[in-house]
Order: C-alpha cells, then sequence, then structure tokens
C-alpha cells in the first residue's frame, strides 16, 4: 500500500503485535489527542499497524483526529495526560542518552517543538 506525505503532516504510528502488545484503539487516540495539545498541532494522523506473532503486517488502520475531537468533558483529563506523557518522554531521552542535562538551546524532548529553556526546564 503506497503512503504518501506532503508538507508537514504529523504522524504517530501505534504497532501491535498479536501476543505481544495490544493498544486499544482508544487509548492510542487519547495519547495522540494528548501529544496535540502539547506540540500545538492543529491536526494529527494516528496510524495502526498490527503484526501477526511472525512479524506478518496484518492490518492497517488510521484515524485523522483535530483538537475539535477532544470532548469538553474530557479536557482536563486529556490535559493531564498531556503533561504526564511530557514528562515520561523527558525520562525516557534521558535514560536513552544517559544525558543528566538536556541543552538549554535543544529541542525539548518533550515534543512541544520548543527549546529546553522555554518549555520543561523549570
Ligand atoms: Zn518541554
Amino acid at each position: 500500500m503506497p503512503l504518501s506525505l506532503f508538507g508537514e503532516a504529523k504522524i504517530t504510528i501505534a504497532c501491535n503485535q498479536e501476543g505481544i502488545t495490544s493498544f486499544s484503539n482508544e487509548y492510542v487516540n487519547d495519547y495522540i489527542l494528548a501529544t496535540l495539545l502539547r506540540t500545538n498541532d492543529s491536526e494529527r494522523l494516528g496510524l495502526y499497524l498490527t503484526y501477526s506473532t511472525d512479524g506478518v503486517l496484518i492490518d492497517v488502520d488510521f484515524s485523522y483526529l483535530t483538537k475539535d475531537d477532544i470532548p469538553d468533558a474530557r479536557k482536563e483529563e486529556i490535559e493531564k495526560k498531556s503533561v504526564e506523557y511530557a514528562e515520561s518522554r523527558i525520562a525516557s531521552f534521558k535514560k536513552q542518552t544517559g544525558a543528566n542535562k538536556i541543552g538549554r538551546n535543544d529541542l525539548c524532548p518533550c515534543g512541544s517543538g520548543k527549546k529546553y529553556k522555554r518549555c520543561c526546564s523549570n
């Protein structure tokens, strides 16, 4: 299946493998909406790939989400998740790079697209 991306396509890809991982579409959609809030993107494509136990791609699904997809009743909950995911990205970054210090002028690992000093350094 051909996949063409033009311009600034923002994509979140969720890979599931039978018997190993199984993220529900609700979980991934919440993750994408929380990411949207963090990055201040107007829209984000969610791509859901499912692999069999022997590594064959057996299912592809997608959803196209915007901030309008966040119901008013769930705004606070999604905002809270947005902060949790940002903190988790920073913790993973530090763990993976072994870097205890993030450069003040580096892009913030939380995914906001801002410099660290203007984002999560406090
Ligand atoms: Zn940040």
